[in-house]
C-alpha cells in the first residue's frame, strides 16, 4: 500500500499552502455545467482554513494549448467556490508574477486566492523548471489534491512539489485508499464490468485487470469488437477493425489466467447512430443496424453473476446513456451495483456522470473522481504525481 504525506504533516498555522486542485469542469458558455470537481475539493480547501493556512489554488480547465483563451478562464470556478464556501475569493489573472505574489501577500489568515488557468502558459505542460519554482515561491508549502491530473508530469503537479514540502489532500488520499483496495488486496470474487466507447482506450486496463479480477464483463462500444473477433456478426456497430487482433488475444489471456469473460448476450439495436431512431431488442445484431445498448438477458445474466461478487469495479457506460432510448443497460447495471453487497468502485468520468444522473452516487462505496487517472492507477498502482507526496 502506498503511504501519503497527509496535512497533518505539515505546519499550516501561518502557512501559505499552494493547493493543486482540479477545477478542470464542463462549462455551457461561462456557467458551470457540473460542479462535482469544485465540491470534490471542499475538504480539503476547508481543513486548510480551519489549520489557519492563506490558500493558493491553482488548476487547469481544458486544452487551451499553452495560450490565453478568455472562454477557458478559472474565473467562473472561483465565482463557484466562493458561492460553495461562502467566503471571499480572490482571483489572479495570471499565474505567476510580481501582481500574483502582492495578491498572495495581502490574503488574510483563512484566505483564498485562485490563480488563473495553469495551462495558458505553455511551461505547465512542458513540465518547465523556471515555471515550477515561480509557482512554489507563492508558497510555503505544496498541497496536492488534484486526483484527476496526477498521472501528468506537469509543473504544477511534479514540479513545484519538487520545491516545497508537500502532502496529499484529503481526496487524494480517499482515491488512493479506493483503489489501492482494488490494486492489493480486493475481497473475491472480483469483477469488474468495462464498457465505453474504444477498445484502445482500455487495452491496459483490461490487461491488468485481468491479472486481478474474476470476472470481467464487457459491453458498451467496445464488446462488438470482441464479438466481431469471435467470428460473430455485429452489423454495422462501431468496431475498432485493426483491433480484432488484439482482442483476440486478451481474450485468450483472460482465458489463460482463469479469468471468466462475460459478453452480452443480447443487444438494443438501431439503424442508425441517432436520438430519435427506432430501438429494438434482438439475441443477434440484424443485418444493416447497430447495437446501441446490451439487452435485457444480458442485463439478467450478469447481475445474476454481480450478486456473487465482493467486490464490483465498473468503467465505461453500456450502452448510449445519453439517449433515453439506449441507457437501460447503464442504469440497470448501475442500479445493481448501488444495491450490491459488494464494495463498490466507480471510475471515469462518462460512467461517474452516469451514476449522478441516475442519483445514485451516495450508494456506491467509492466513486472516483480521475477518469485516466483512475485507469492509470488501477493499470500501475502508482502514479507520477504521487511520488513527491509518499512517505520515505
Ligand atoms: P468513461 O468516461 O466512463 O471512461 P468512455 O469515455 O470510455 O467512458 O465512453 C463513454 C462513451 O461511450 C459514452 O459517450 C457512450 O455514449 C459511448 N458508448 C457506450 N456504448 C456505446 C455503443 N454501443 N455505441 C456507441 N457509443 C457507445
Ligand atoms: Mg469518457
Amino acid at each position: 500500500m502506498i503511504k501519503l504525506k497527509t496535512l497533518e504533516d505539515l505546519r499550516l498555522e501561518d502557512a501559505t499552502v499552494l493547493c493543486r486542485v482540479d477545477f478542470n469542469v464542463p462549462l455551457d458558455g461561462d456557467s458551470i455545467r457540473d460542479d462535482t470537481r469544485i465540491r470534490a475539493a471542499l475538504p480539503t480547501i476547508q481543513a486548510l482554513r480551519e489549520g489557519g493556512a492563506r490558500i493558493v489554488l491553482m488548476s487547469h480547465l481544458g486544452r487551451p494549448k499553452g495560450q490565453r483563451v478568455p472562454s477557458l478562464s478559472l474565473l467562473p470556478a472561483a465565482a463557484r467556490l466562493a458561492e460553495l464556501v461562502d467566503a471571499e475569493v480572490v482571483f489572479a489573472h495570471d499565474t505567476v508574477g510580481d501582481g500574483v505574489a502582492e495578491l498572495v501577500r495581502e490574503l488574510p489568515e483563512g484566505g483564498i486566492l485562485v490563480l488563473e488557468n495553469l495551462r495558458f502558459d505553455p511551461r505547465e505542460k512542458a513540465g518547465d523548471d523556471e515555471f515550477s519554482k515561480a509557482l512554489a515561491s507563492l508558497g510555503t508549502c505544496f498541497v496536492n489534491d488534484a486526483f484527476g491530473a496526477l498521472h501528468r508530469a506537469h509543473a504544477s503537479i511534479t514540479g513545484a512539489a519538487a520545491h516545497l514540502p508537500s502532502a496529499a489532500g484529503l481526496l487524494v488520499q480517499a482515491e488512493v485508499e479506493a483503489l489501492g483496495k482494488l490494486v492489493s488486496r480486493p475481497e473475491r470474487p472480483f469483477g469488474a464490468i468495462l464498457g465505453g466507447a474504444k477498445v484502445s482506450d482500455k487495452m491496459g486496463v483490461i490487461d491488468a485487470l485481468s491479472k486481478k479480477v474474476d470476472h470481467l464483463f464487457i459491453g458498451g462500444a467496445m464488446a462488438y469488437t470482441f464479438l466481431a473477433s469471435r467470428g460473430e456478426d455485429v452489423g454495422s456497430s462501431r468496431i475498432e477493425s485493426d483491433k480484432l487482433e488484439l482482442a483476440d488475444e486478451l481474450l485468450a489471456l483472460c482465458e489463460e489466467r482463469g479469468v471468466k469473460v462475460h459478453l452480452p448476450v443480447d443487444h438494443v439495436v438501431a439503424d442508425r447512430f441517432a436520438e430519435d431512431a427506432e430501438p429494438s431488442t434482438h439475441d443477434h445484431i440484424p443485418e444493416g443496424t447497430m447495437g446501441l445498448d446490451i439487452g435485457p438477458k444480458t442485463v439478467e445474466a450478469w447481475t445474476a453473476v454481480m450478486a456473487t461478487c465482493q467486490t464490483l469495479f465498473w468503467n465505461g457506460p453500456l450502452g448510449v446513456f445519453e439517449w433515453d432510448a439506449f441507457s437501460g443497460g447503464t442504469r440497470s447495471i448501475a442500479e445493481a451495483m448501488a444495491s450490491s453487497q459488494a464494495w463498490t468502485v466507480v471510475g471515469g468520468g462518462d460512467s461517474a456522470a452516469a451514476v449522478a444522473a441516475f442519483g445514485l452516487s451516495d450508494r456506491m462505496d467509492h466513486v472516483s473522481t480521475g477518469g485516466g487517472a483512475s485507469l492509470e492507477f488501477l493499470e500501475k498502482g502508482d502514479l507520477v504525481g504521487l511520488a513527491p507526496l509518499k512517505r520515505k
